[in-house]
Order: structure tokens, then C-alpha cells, then sequence
């Protein structure tokens, strides 16, 4: 006989299937289905979850629902209770070792599996981290503060705001650098928004995410955490930086600048890319080597500017062929201030649009042109498209990335509605958002695209 809270969250045709065959939550099984045998861990059920599915946990990590109706039997192999549960160890404290602060927002990398649930759901506890990443305490003394649970889609102006907060407030008291645990998904706007919140920071400061959460045998999450507080910790590059996942063998992360930086793959754990330019170094946990030198060098002095302000009413519309003007008129009727458009090709959009962006630029709304190529630059002055489109006011962004123009439109809009002036601060350069040229060999022989470049170029990296 099963005890019923073995069957955590399990009703009706799954819990009756379960019973049957006398397994329980956190099992090991063998199941037999009509859709062929599977492997794995019976995990607990979401209890607003329906009635007909079973949820495994893969060996893989993956987690699968099993209709109940397929099932033909399932052997039970082993026993493990609360596998996912992370043991909690108090930080030791070295004090020949750098202080670094670790300020959580959320995110895949503060998850872990929730019990009532079976959910993975943001958690953050610095006994957690440690318990789960010991070779953090080689690196430095590490104190943590949770300052939002949120996933990234979540992360907004309240956020970065309290986010560029506390990291004046850290540099203040004077740590030696700063991690930031964050969503991947959004993580290279935050990014953006803080170097233009934080300017002039004297140490690191270092974004981190995950793409597959610690419960996972392929989880990014120690080795990304143990590479940014390393970063955070020794490195003299005083930049707001995102560090994660290199190539898919495992050997080392990539060091990104803020403003340059873009998720590019959903699910891989090697996502991030710097666009436009090459990362500013990679990192194992083990070395930091720096591909780029013309970062700001990391200081004593604490003289850090905090601008943590946002004017909300900004939007980015990406062009398609045949938008309709509709979606420029909403926004100029909803009072936005800022549109950062991410044009097709040089930065184009179509004929029909030019009567609304008129309207919006007669009203004062600043309007700027990214392109949705990413790399490369807008320019406007190429074709007929493009020059029709700067008289009637659309200035061209340069090389900014579209979501990198966005947060600072945002950030400028709050500073000051004088146009001209938006313009001046949008077309200057604070943290590399505008480069000058952009290298041809970026993407591939940088960022692990491809293992054999890899190795060829390996001995040219001398
Ligand atoms: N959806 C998650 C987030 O961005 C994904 C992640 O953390 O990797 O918060």
C-alpha cells in the first residue's frame, strides 16, 4: 500500500495508474507505453495540472508527461527521495580574498524544483549556491542578496532601476566586483540598460544566467557562476560584461561588453554572441585571456554615477513587409515619446509608414533607425528609401542593436525631451553601443562557431 503523499499532487487516472502498479513519486521506472519504453524519475505533479499525464524526468534532464491512457506497466528500480534538493553550506570567509557581491534577480539560474509543483521555479539562497558550487569559495568571499525571484520577461524600468541601485550602493561599500544572476532571456537588455545606468563603475560587473537549471546533468549553471565570479573577482576589466557559456564542449565562457551582446539561441546553452565585435575575452576557471584590450581598467576609487532613470512610453517596432501605419498611429495616439524602428536591410521600412512617422515626428516623438540585420550599421543615405525617411526626421543609430537603442532611448527620454540633445546622447558612444568598424572575423573564429576554426586559429592565439 502506497502512503497518498507519495503521490504528491496526483489525482484521479494518473494517481489510480500509479497505485496499480505500487511506484511513487521520486521512483526510479521503467515504463512500457505504447509509444515505446522510457527511462526515468517520476516527479511530483503540478497540483493544477490535469489528471491523464504522469510527469518523468529523463536521464537526459529533460522532463516528459506520460498520458496515462499509453501506459502498459512500469517497474519501479530505485528509490530516492528529494533528489533536487540542493544542500546548504555557510560561506567560509578568507580574508586575503576578494570580496565579490552576488545580487540575484532571478531566473533559470536561481531555480530549482518546487516540491508542491514539480515546477522549476526561481529560488535564490546563498547557502544554496555554495552548497551546489564549492569552488566558488576558491575564488573570493562571496555574499549574496536576492533582489528580485523573477524569470527575465518579468524584468522591466522598476527592475533595472533597483538593479543600478544596489550596485552603486555595492561599489560604495566597496566590493571588488559584481554578480548579477539573471534570466537569459532578457539578460542582454539589462545588460544594456546598466551600462548606461552605471557609468564609470571601478570594478567588474558581471552578468550571469543559465540555460538549463542545476537539477540538469548538462546544466550551464556552475560553470557560468564559477567563470563570472572569477571575472568579478580578478579580472582588471571594469566594464558591464556578460559572461556565459562559450563552445558546446565545455571549455570556457565568453566574456561579452554589455552593449554588444544578444541571446541567440533558444535552447542551446552556448546562446550568447557578441554582435558587431569580438567578445572581450574568454574565460575557463581557470585563466581569463582577453581577445580585446581597449576595455576600462578596473580602479580603486569608488567615483561610480549611478543615472538610474527610464521613461517608459519607448517602443521598438520591428518593420515587416507590409506593416500597416495603424501600428505607428497607436503609438503616437498612446502618448509614446521614443521609437526605435528595426528597419530591413541599411535600415528601410515601407511607403505607407511615412505619413504616420511624419505625424509622429511633428508631435516630438524621437525616432531613431536600428537595422534587424544586427551586425552592421544604418545607412540611410544609400537609397532613395533611406534618404526619404531621415527628412522626415529618422536618425539613423549607427551600429547600436536595436534592443541596445531601445533601453537607451529610454534611459535618454528621462533625462531631457529636447530633441536635439536626444539625439546628441543617442549618437554618442558610452560604452562601445557605437563602434567605429565592426570586425569581419567576429562571429566564427571568436565565439566557438565552429570546432575547427577553432583549432586552427588556437595557434595564432599565442
Ligand atoms: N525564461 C528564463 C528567463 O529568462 C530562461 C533562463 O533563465 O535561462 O528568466
Amino acid at each position: 500500500m502506497i502512503a497518498p503523499d507519495a503521490l504528491k499532487g496526483y489525482r484521479g487516472a494518473a494517481r489510480d495508474v500509479l497505485t496499480r502498479f505500487s511506484v511513487r513519486v521520486w521512483s526510479d521506472v521503467e515504463m512500457d507505453t505504447t509509444r515505446g519504453k522510457f527511462t526515468g524519475i517520476i516527479l511530483p505533479r503540478s497540483e493544477t495540472a490535469d489528471d491523464r499525464h504522469i510527469v518523468l524526468k529523463l536521464r537526459t534532464g529533460y522532463n516528459i508527461g506520460v498520458a496515462v491512457s499509453t501506459v502498459k506497466e512500469i517497474l519501479e528500480t530505485g528509490y530516492r527521495e528529494a533528489h533536487y534538493k540542493i544542500p546548504e553550506r555557510e560561506f567560509p570567509y578568507d580574508p586575503a580574498k576578494p570580496r565579490v557581491k552576488l545580487l540575484g534577480t532571478g531566473g533559470t539560474i536561481a531555480s530549482r524544483l518546487d516540491y508542491r509543483t514539480g515546477a522549476v521555479i526561481p529560488a535564490f539562497s546563498p547557502g544554496e549556491l555554495y552548497g551546489s558550487v564549492p569552488e566558488l569559495a576558491d575564488i573570493g568571499n562571496l555574499e549574496t542578496e536576492k533582489l528580485y525571484g523573477v524569470f527575465s520577461e518579468n524584468m522591466g524600468p522598476e527592475q533595472w532601476i533597483g538593479t543600478a541601485r544596489a550596485i552603486g550602493r555595492e561599489i560604495e561599500k566597496g566590493v571588488d566586483g559584481i554578480v548579477i544572476g539573471h534570466g537569459t532571456d532578457t539578460m542582454h537588455h539589462t545588460a544594456a540598460v546598466l551600462s548606461f545606468m552605471v557609468q564609470n563603475t571601478p570594478v567588474p560587473i558581471v552578468m550571469v544566467g543559465s540555460q538549463r537549471s542545476s537539477d540538469r546533468p548538462s546544466s550551464d549553471a556552475a560553470m557560468n557562476l564559477i567563470c563570472s565570479t572569477k571575472v568579478a573577482a580578478e579580472s582588471d576589466i571594469a566594464e558591464v560584461m556578460v559572461c556565459m557559456f562559450g563552445p558546446t564542449s565545455d571549455q570556457y565562457c565568453l566574456l561579452h561588453q554589455g552593449t554588444r551582446v544578444r541571446k541567440m539561441h533558444s535552447s542551446y546553452r552556448s546562446t550568447f554572441r557578441t554582435i558587431g565585435d569580438v567578445p572581450i575575452g574568454q574565460v575557463s576557471p581557470d585563466s581569463i585571456r582577453t581577445i580585446r584590450k581597449d576595455y576600462r581598467r578596473r580602479r580603486k576609487d569608488r567615483n561610480v554615477t549611478i543615472q538610474a532613470v527610464f521613461e517608459p512610453k519607448v517602443a521598438i517596432v520591428q518593420y515587416y513587409p507590409n506593416m500597416q501605419p495603424d501600428i505607428i498611429e497607436a503609438l503616437i495616439d498612446n502618448g509614446y515619446k521614443g521609437i526605435v524602428i528595426a528597419g530591413t536591410g541599411l535600415g528601410h521600412v515601407n511607403k505607407p509608414l511615412y505619413p504616420a512617422l511624419r505625424r509622429a515626428h511633428d508631435k516630438g516623438i524621437a525616432l531613431f533607425m536600428t537595422v534587424q540585420t544586427l551586425w552592421g550599421y544604418a545607412q540611410m543615405y544609400v537609397y532613395d528609401t533611406g534618404r526619404d525617411l531621415m527628412d522626415l526626421g529618422i536618425v539613423p543609430a549607427e551600429n547600436m542593436l536595436p534592443e541596445v537603442a531601445y533601453v537607451k532611448l529610454g534611459w535618454t527620454l528621462a533625462q531631457t525631451t529636447d530633441l536635439a540633445e536626444v539625439e546628441r546622447i543617442m549618437l554618442t558612444s558610452y560604452a562601445r553601443e557605437i563602434t567605429e568598424r565592426e570586425p569581419h572575423d567576429g562571429y566564427l573564429i571568436f565565439q566557438a562557431g565552429a570546432p575547427w576554426l577553432q583549432e586552427h586559429f588556437r595557434k595564432f592565439w599565442k
